[in-house]
């Protein structure tokens, strides 16, 4: 079976559904799109969260959100008001269905789910090809949201590693009214471990064990700082357990996967889609999504995810370098960092909408001493 399209996506996740969904409302002017995607079933796999900042995305999709956060450590607990930029909580489930609507309205988008692509994409007389044990697919354009098949030569500073589960507790369990942004677990490895809770109600919760470290770590071994968590935040009273959430996110440093050339354009998660400070993807990879649909009503070459500005990018690695050298001291500088009277820099921050002045306001939050002394350390002998 051969197919051919303008534009080959392969992956219908996140990235995949943003850009098809976007062209899917041009209606019949949408370019003749093939969906690969090697899975048949879409549920809630994941649970997308970011501050709802005036240039977020899709914020109508949002299940629950709330309009303060917490950070804890040892015994020390800053409540951040985000009432100007609550933080909000998307279902995959509830994204998956909404791109589903759009894109299956639209007669000019052919999806094959069940199909992996194995092989890497190849150009062949100016044309990309493609092919699965039961197809190939040919087109001028591929968007490859595939994850790398190994992990770069090049490794991350940090892995992000969480383990999630949803509880059902008694009534009266949770304070719903704040979410839990980090509640830091003492760590003796060296590891930065907390807890990361998202109340849906007093008697509901994702409950997440969260651990940036230096390797990524699997579900097996999340599992007893997940427990340790659990306790803690159900405050040992019954608890039924539901769906269950694991993922390792690359923290900057790592080498992203790259374009095998014009018109093979790669997106997604390890390649460019995480902030490198924080692991928050769905913002940026939405953005990424406006502009690629942008580009394609003007006849332009679809980009791939804009490169952070310099100024984030030297200061997301000097703060992953201090991390990763001191991550005894990482749950104090959390602290410093959401302690400002005035959290509206931070949030715009780590949502990529710092103006100016808030770079400035983020380094005066931290202390500047250490900062300074890593940032000297490649040149002091
Ligand atoms: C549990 C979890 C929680 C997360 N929480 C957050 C959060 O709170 N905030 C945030 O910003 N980010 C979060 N992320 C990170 C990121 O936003 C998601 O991983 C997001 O789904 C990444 O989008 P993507 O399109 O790159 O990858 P995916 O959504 O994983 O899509 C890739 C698709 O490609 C398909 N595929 C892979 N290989 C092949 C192949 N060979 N052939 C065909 N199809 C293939 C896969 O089946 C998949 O559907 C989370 C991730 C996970 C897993």
């Amino acid at each position: 079976m051969l197919t051919r399209a303008d534009l080959i996506i392969l992956g219908g996740g996140c990235a995949g559904l943003s850009l098809a969904m976007r062209l899917a409302g041009w209606g019949l002017d949408c370019p003749r799109i093939a969906l690969i995607e090697r899975r048949v079933d879409y549920g809630h796999d994941r649970t997308w969260s970011y501050w709802r900042t005036p240039g977020a995305r899709l914020t109508h999709l949002a299940g629950r959100e709330w309009t303060a956060v917490g950070v804890t450590a040892a015994g020390r607990k800053v409540s951040v008001d985000c009432r100007e930029m609550p933080y909000q909580v998307i279902a995959s489930s509830d994204f998956y269905a909404e791109a589903w609507r759009w894109i299956r309205a639209n007669p000019r988008i052919d999806c094959f789910l069940g199909e992996e692509v194995t092989t890497p994409p190849m150009r062949e007389a100016g044309e990309w090809r493609v092919a699965t044990a039961r197809g190939e697919w040919r087109g001028a354009t591929i968007i490859d949201t595939r994850p790398p098949t190994n992990d770069s030569a090049v490794p991350p500073r940090l892995w992000q590693s969480f383990s999630g589960v949803e509880v059902e507790c008694p009534d009266g369990t949770f304070a719903d009214h704040e979410a839990t942004l980090m509640d830091f677990e003492p760590d003796s490895s060296g590891a930065i471990s907390f807890l990361y809770l998202l109340p849906y109600s007093t008697g509901r919760a994702l409950v997440e064990a969260t651990m940036f470290s230096p390797e990524r770590r699997s579900a097996a071994e999340m599992q007893p700082l997940l427990a340790r968590v659990l306790a803690r935040a159900t405050a040992d009273r019954p608890y039924q357990l539901g769906r269950h959430e694991h993922h390792a996110i690359p923290m900057g440093g790592g080498e992203e996967a790259s374009s095998l050339g014009e018109g093979h354009v790669r997106v997604g998660l390890h390649a460019g889609a995480a902030r490198a400070a924080t692991g928050y993807a769905f913002q940026r990879t939405q953005r990424w999504a406006d502009a690629a649909a942008d580009a394609a009503a003007r006849g332009r070459a679809i980009p791939s995810i804009a490169r952070d500005p310099w100024i984030i990018r030297r200061m997301d690695s000097l703060f992953l370098r201090v991390l990763a050298r001191a991550p005894e001291r990482a749950p104090g500088l959390f602290l410093r960092l959401f302690a400002r009277p005035d959290p509206r820099p931070v949030l715009r921050f780590l949502s990529d909408e710092a103006r100016p002045a808030d770079y400035l306001k983020v380094m005066r939050s931290l202390p500047a001493g250490l900062f300074l002394r890593e940032a000297l350390r490649g040149f002091l002998p």
